[in-house]
């Protein structure tokens, strides 16, 4: 394999996916905050240390192409298909007021996404009793999120806790503010995975009630940040620099870097990383190969899959990666090698 990849001619999925506005604060009839959520997942080994309750909050304000959590992009809810469940009925198609959906040549369910991407009432899901649509968001309350946390907790033992995942876990602000300090309250100890693509002061005074920072590095120039993710890594890069820098937070930040060939696997973007984290004071790194593990629900949301023909790097491309950090002078694990 080459040791210096060609880089990628292909932009960032904002065509494909719509940007999220920058107010992402939800509340229900009675004014409380409410997050839209895409999913829990009980029993996360790999989210931080221990056994955990690992949430995804919809909205990102970032447009990887790679992402294997595309119905994280939207900060909204979204119908997605199941294409194997639908029996082709023509329920939905009937259900819809706005002419949303169609019946497609291979007999199934076809939302016409100009139409769906801005619907809110979703009869078409409630019409449908074999599930081969669904809707993909939910909202809960802080009490909710509370009550399941309590359900789990039983799970996790001594090290465990929660982990916020997404999209960027961090975006629904007055929620996640809430939230994270009802946690810091009752000793439930937390992790958020995030892009760190935050308003500064928003971003530090929420990081004050998180135990463990997982923060993605995608690429060292803004400019190619920028071609890749849709905007530069300037927010990002400053807003871990000043959370390293605090005396007053006691937590752990973890940098991880997804392997993408082509994009950001070249020596000189590898060491340009280890001398950013160095120059921080940040003494390990995290590369996580690329994988196709979200293909199927780009499918789902009707969206084309630019890296379907892309092979995930080999082991041993990794370790040569994982050598260059370690020449560079940091602890480097790969994969799900964490130290936890
Ligand atoms: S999605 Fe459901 S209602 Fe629509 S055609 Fe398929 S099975 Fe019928
Ligand atoms: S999501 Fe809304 S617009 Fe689309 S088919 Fe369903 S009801 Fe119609």
């Amino acid at each position: 394999m080459s040791t210096q990849p060609q880089e990628k001619q292909q932009t960032n999925c904002i065509d494909l996916f719509p940007l999220n506005p920058e107010d992402n604060d939800h509340q229900n009839a009675q004014g409380e905050p409410v997050g839209l959520i895409f999913n829990i997942q009980g029993h996360s080994v790999h989210d931080g240390p221990g056994a955990r309750t690992t949430v995804f909050m919809c909205g990102c304000p970032l447009r990887c192409n790679w992402c294997c959590n595309p119905e994280g992009l939207f900060a909204r809810k979204v119908l997605m298909t199941k294409s194997k469940s639908c029996i082709g009925c023509g329920r939905c198609v009937r259900a819809c007021p706005r002419g949303g959906m169609r019946i497609s040549a291979e007999g199934t369910a076809e939302p016409i996404r100009e139409i769906c991407d801005n619907c809110t009432t979703f009869e078409c899901v409630e019409a449908c009793y074999k599930e081969g649509i669904y809707i993909s968001g939910k909202e809960y309350t802080i009490s909710e999120m509370m009550r399941i946390f309590r359900r789990d907790r039983q799970f996790w033992g001594s090290t465990g806790g929660v982990s916020f995942s997404g999209g960027e876990p961090l975006m629904q602000k007055k929620f996640m503010l809430a939230l994270l300090k009802k946690c810091k309250e009752i000793q439930i100890h937390t992790c958020v995975e995030t892009t760190a693509c935050l308003a500064p002061a928003y971003f530090q005074e929420v990081i004050s009630y998180v135990d463990w920072v997982f923060v993605d590095l995608k690429h060292m120039d803004p400019e190619v940040h920028k071609k890749y993710t849709g905007v530069s890594n300037k927010l990002t890069l400053d807003n871990i620099r000043t959370l390293a820098a605090r005396k007053d937070w006691n937590g752990i930040i973890m940098p991880r870097i997804p392997i993408i060939p082509g994009v950001n696997d070249s020596d000189e973007n590898m060491v340009a990383t280890a001398n950013y984290l160095k120059d921080i004071g940040l003494d390990a790194v995290n590369l996580l190969p690329f994988h196709r593990l979200g293909e199927s629900k780009y499918r789902q949301l009707g969206r084309e899959y630019v890296y379907a023909e892309e092979v995930p790097p080999a082991h041993d491309y990794m370790q040569r990666l994982q050598k260059i950090m370690i020449d560079q002078g940091l602890i480097c694990y790969v994969g799900w090698e964490t130290p936890f």
